[in-house]
């Protein structure tokens, strides 16, 4: 296996702190060493201080010699050889007097002073110590530099997996993606099947969804279907600081790849490298464009059968060079959502496979209290979960456990997914309002589903399916449109009232707002007439002339704000209307979307008309 960093090494302050430590323990070795300190003494008997004054008045000494460091003295007797060693005190003045008064022969003779040459031996070793130091950060420098000129033969930093040992079986909830890639892992087993009939396979596939879906999961899962070394590498390995260390980089992959054909090659982050070339304020980037040049080069490169599939992932596909999704490069996308219930409950049971859970423990339970989680957030809870469970050395996770561990994950996360069930009730209003408003008035393009599942900044989602025709847009269009986006706030009035309505519909008001000066000022859809008072001028970054605004006085001015008013006023009206006179099935719409998460468009419209058949029929019968 290649390395994808080579060897980790540590932060240079490791190692100073490391000789650092080593000089302390050789200080501390060296004043603890007693041996060291002590003079060596040849002296045989020793003799109390007050017994040696008086000695020196009877005239018995001959000699005195004074070592005042070791604070001792050594004594010669009159007729004895030996030396007799008399401990002295710190000062010693009276044993001066008496020995000039006795007129003896003295002599001072210090030990050596120990205490200084260990001075010197330590700053010694820190001098060598910092030699050292300074040593290996120049080796350090040396060597990166030395990298910095080798960029040709780029140190490879891309993972390889001779087999991932990673199956479908591993990946769960994401049925869609997961039998649009089936196709993928036939191919890499079986090409002949596909190359015999004369079919040509996609080169690239574009796994589009948010961090923690598993993507790279499902990437894994296709090498190993299909048995063949997986290439993985980051976009943001190929940006580099040096131009033409991308480049380089890309082409050790893909000849590393076609070395072993057959094989996947995984880039992650594409959008790193593949960002639309020559946007951006400021100039290009020169290394990234031409790292992106190189991908296109090399995947233009091999044929198309030549056993090499190429999966990119991203969440942002718009920003994307167009030049990369043009066929014969990553020509397929596959959508890699957040999990709803169901998908969350069997990513849950592939994670809880080699995990004691108690029997009460529902997994459905849990799905329920985890919207907005990503199969990364549920294999990151079950793992918590564990964590406290052998924590509290428990045999099996429990739900205490688990409610613990859905609390340190939703804190760690992004946005308050909706656990909350008083503010998830609000929002599921909310959006059964924009739902239900864009349904029941005429000319509104079709609901395409309405979820509670939060996603980035929304909390809640009503999306609709365009018109296919996307050509020109009439005057009653764009009044339901705007209807409809009020239809959130005006279910937040109708049903909770004017003190309760939130500061979550402030998106939808901006939308309503930019519409509506629109159909003033541009497209003569108001009683202002057929008049264009002013031009598209926020496309400053399209290089437009943004000077060539109309200029209008301050009256037109003022009646321009008063027919958007009026605009916008009469679509809250019928918004709310629409909510007064459908109460009851905006409420057993708001217990379905609260149950399941996600409605589906056709699901919506279905439910919506029973309701109402059996309404009508009740009515007609009560009269009757
Ligand atoms: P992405 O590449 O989309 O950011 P990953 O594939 O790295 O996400 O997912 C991280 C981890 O989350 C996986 O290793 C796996 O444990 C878990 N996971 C994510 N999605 C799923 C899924 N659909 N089924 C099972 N596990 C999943
Ligand atoms: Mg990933
Ligand atoms: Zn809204």
């Amino acid at each position: 296996m290649i390395n994808k960093r080579g060897k980790k090494r540590p932060p240079i302050w490791q190692h100073l702190s490391k000789v650092a430590a080593s000089l302390l323990v050789v200080q501390a070795v060296i004043l603890g060493t007693p041996a060291l300190t002590k003079p060596q003494e040849e002296a045989e008997s020793t003799l109390p201080y007050n017994q040696l004054l008086e000695k020196i008045e009877t005239g018995e000494v001959t000699r005195v010699e004074l070592d005042r460091r070791g604070k001792k003295a050594k004594v010669t007797f009159q007729g004895q050889e030996n030396l007799v060693e008399v401990d002295l005190l710190d000062r010693n003045p009276e044993l001066i007097e008496s020995i000039n008064a006795a007129n003896i022969e003295f002599e001072i003779k210090d030990s050596p002073d120990n205490s200084a040459a260990i001075g010197i031996g330590i700053n010694l070793l820190l001098v060598l110590g910092l030699i050292l130091g300074l040593g290996m950060i120049i080796r350090r420098a040396v060597s990166v530099s030395g990298q910095a000129f080798s960029f040709g033969k780029s140190k490879a930093r891309f993972e390889m997996e001779a087999t991932t040992g990673i199956t479908f079986q591993d990946v769960a909830g994401i049925e869609e993606a997961k039998e649009e890639l089936a196709e993928v892992v036939t191919f890499l087993k079986e090409p002949e099947k596909f190359t015999a009939i004369g079919a040509r396979i996609p080169k690239g596939v574009l796994l589009v969804g948010p961090p923690g879906t598993g993507k790279t999961l499902l990437a894994k899962a296709i090498a190993g279907e299909a048995g063949v070394p997986f290439f993985s590498v980051s976009g943001s390995e190929f940006v580099e600081m040096f131009v033409g260390v991308g480049a380089s980089r890309v082409r050790d992959l893909f000849h590393k790849a076609k070395e072993n054909a057959p094989t996947l090659v995984f880039i992650d982050e594409i959008d790193a490298v593949g960002r639309q070339r020559g946007a951006g304020i400021g100039g290009g980037n020169d290394e990234r464009e031409q790292t992106l040049n190189q991908l296109l080069t090399e995947m233009d490169g091999f044929k198309d059968n030549a056993g090499i599939i190429i999966i990119a992932a991203t969440n942002r596909p718009d920003v994307l060079d167009s030049a990369l999704l043009r066929p014969g490069r990553f020509d397929r996308q596959v959508m890699v959502d957040y999990p709803d219930y169901q998908a969350r409950e069997k990513i849950l049971e592939v994670h809880a496979r080699n995990k004691k859970i108690a029997p009460e423990v529902s997994l459905k339970k849990i799905a329920r209290r985890t919207p907005g989680f990503s199969g990364a957030d549920l294999a990151n809870l079950l793992n918590e979960a564990a964590i406290f469970t052998a924590r509290r050395r428990k045999e099996a996770i429990t739900i205490s456990e688990v409610n613990d561990a859905i609390d340190r994950v939703i804190a760690g996360m992004e946005g308050t997914p909706l656990v909350d069930s008083k503010n998830k009730r609000l929002i599921a209003y909310h959006e059964i309002g924009h739902a239900i408003v864009s349904t029941l008035i005429p000319h509104h393009d079709p609901v395409e589903k309405v979820t509670l599942i939060p996603r980035g900044q929304a909390l809640g989602l009503t999306w609709y399916t365009p018109n296919e025709e996307m050509g020109l847009t009439t005057r009653a269009q764009i009044i339901a449109q705007i209807a409809g986006i009020l239809g959130g706030r005006a279910a937040e009035e109708v049903i909770f009232g004017w003190s309760e309505v939130t500061d979550g519909a402030s998106d939808d008001l901006e939308k309503v707002t930019e519409r509506a000066r629109n159909m003033v000022t541009r497209l003569g859809m108001s009683a202002l007439g057929p008049i264009a008072l002013e031009n598209m001028n926020n496309q400053v970054f399209l290089g437009n002339d943004w000077t060539n605004r109309v200029e209008y006085s301050e009256e037109i001015g003022a009646r321009i704000d008063n027919q958007m008013r009026k605009i916008v006023f009469d679509c809250y009206g019928q918004a709310k209307k629409i909510i007064r006179e459908n109460r009851s099935v905006i409420d057993m719409l708001v217990d379905v979307l609260i149950q399941q998460e996600v409605i589906e468009g056709d699901d919506f419209r279905k439910l919506v008309s029973e309701y109402t058949e059996l309404q009508e029929e009740r009515f007609t019968l009560a009269k009757g």
